[in-house]
């Protein structure tokens, strides 16, 4: 998985490339699937390719679970 390396600061402006299609997508377009496992949504979310479905980079969150 291939991320552009962008400060956790400016994740509301983060791109995502899927390294399976190309696809770029921002956290808009991202596909969030259900939670699995004991994962924490409210600290960490996946987003998953919106054109091809492949599952994409799981990424912390916590900053938006502050408002
Ligand atoms: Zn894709």
């Amino acid at each position: 998985m291939t991320r552009d390396d962008t400060p956790s600061a400016d994740l509301d402006a983060a791109e995502f490339r899927c390294d399976h299609c190309g696809e770029r997508f921002g956290r808009e377009r991202g596909v969030r699937p259900a939670p699995f496992g004991d994962l924490d949504t409210t600290r960490w979310q996946r987003f998953d390719c919106p054109a091809c479905g492949r599952r994409g980079e799981t990424v912390f969150v916590a900053r938006d679970a502050v408002k």
